[in-house]
């Protein structure tokens, strides 16, 4: 055994320096050691006042605010923010692009987020909310007549306007690779992470929409897996026509045993698939498949526990759609018997009513059973809900 040093040189290693005895000893203000110091450069106030000009002036042409919240904009201080975050370096124009981003970016917290600032922002629906302001940027891949409806739509709101007119400025002066990297930083601020290496299991898959959405999005890989092989081959059909067949696949497989690589998943999900298959094994599964802290989204509907048995209306939806719809009760018991555990729960059935009552309207898409829906959900008998789960 060595003997132990008894010198304090002895003890000087080599490292990082002793960040607590030196913040204690450090006058207040300059640089904090171990960290890289920058000396703030002031920002130039003509500059700033330019920005500012230059943003209400947008903000007032595209009609961004309502006119009582003339004054709130200037006390913000975009140009002088704008200004300080690019010292020196930008020109006005490309000063003026970054302000539009952070005004629409503000726009969108105030207005869809904060409850506190009493602009009908709410933490209820604000991932329907996110998804739409996302959508500004990220254009939608539909039918024509939808793309066309959602052109429309993302013209509704200050926050979908802004963001709108933001990144078409935005795209005019960056390269187009720089456009792509906001796009998905945006996607990934709102919502979450996924990168184009990360690899996506859509259970239950259909004919393939999700996976497309999810691929579009964030670049990612995709697995689809459906009990119908009609449903598989239409999918992957669609896949190579859009060229996107490299990263987005469609199995005809069953999702309880999907035979994929353990651990291999960033997040999964089963969108109205979960009341044909026993929740146990398909969680099981899920949480085969995620990598730990990879995320699980359900959108189902369940009966509701607090309302007694299955209802009659939900009797016969499982009759006529041939499944077999669970308690909401059970969606949580499976789920922490399977290593998911809930981070977000939304009762989506006052939103799902319009579209229950409109299909009713719809001679081409009337099945007879939308008013035992439209009376389940009115009845508080069954729930339409979304829960997203962390694997741990
Ligand atoms: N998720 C799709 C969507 O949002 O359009 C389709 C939902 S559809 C109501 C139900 C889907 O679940 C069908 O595609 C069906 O093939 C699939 N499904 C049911 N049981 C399955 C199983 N055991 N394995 C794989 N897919 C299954």
């Amino acid at each position: 055994m060595s003997t132990p040093p008894n010198t304090a040189a002895a003890f000087s290693l080599p490292g990082p320096p002793n960040l607590a005895r030196t913040l204690r000893t450090r006058p207040p203000g300059g640089a904090v050691p171990g960290l890289r110091y920058r000396p703030a450069a002031p920002a130039d106030p003509e500059k700033a006042e330019e920005i500012d000009r230059r943003l209400e002036a947008w903000a007032r042409q595209l009609d961004l605010f309502p006119a009582q919240w003339t004054g709130d904009f200037t006390q913000f201080q975009f140009g002088r923010a704008v200004v300080l975050q690019h010292p020196g370096a930008a020109d006005l124009e490309r000063l003026t692009v970054a302000g539009k981003l952070l005004l629409a970016e503000n726009i969108v917290d105030n207005c869809y987020c904060e409850e506190d600032e009493g602009r009908g922002g709410a933490h209820r629906g604000l991932g329907g909310r996110l998804i739409m302001a996302q959508s500004a940027l990220d254009p939608l891949h539909g039918t024509p007549e939808l793309e066309e409806e959602w052109r429309h739509g993302v013209q509704a709101d200050g926050p979908l306007h802004s963001y709108h007119w933001a990144l078409k400025d935005y795209a005019a002066l960056a390269t187009p690779s720089q456009t792509d990297r906001f796009v998905q930083d945006i996607a990934r601020l709102h919502l979450g992470d996924l990168s184009p290496t990360d690899r996506v299991f859509d259970a239950g898959c259909g004919r393939g929409g999700g996976s497309v959405v999810a691929h579009l999005r964030y670049g990612c890989h995709a697995d689809g897996a459906t009990i119908s092989a009609k449903q598989a081959d239409f999918a992957n059909g669609q896949a190579r026509k859009r060229g996107i067949d490299d990263k987005v696949r469609y199995h005809h497989r069953n999702m309880l045993d999907t035979g994929f690589t353990p651990g291999a998943y960033a997040a999964s999900w089963n969108n109205e698939s979960t009341m044909y298959v026993e929740l146990d094994l398909l969680f099981a599964e899920h949480a085969r498949l995620l990598r730990r802290g990879g995320r699980y989204v359900t959108i189902t509907g369940c009966y509701n526990d607090a309302y007694g048995r299955a209802s009659r209306e939900v009797s016969l939806i499982n009759a006529h759609y041939i499944c077999d719809i669970h308690p909401r009760s059970e969606y949580f018991r499976a789920m922490a018997r399977n290593r998911l555990v809930p981070v977000h729960v939304e009762d989506l059935t006052e939103a799902a009513l319009p579209y229950w009552e409109l299909r009713r309207e719809a001679d081409h898409l009337v099945t007879g059973i939308e008013d035992t829906f439209l009376t389940a959900y009115r009845n508080g008998s069954f729930q339409y809900l979304l829960i997203a789960a962390e694997r741990v």
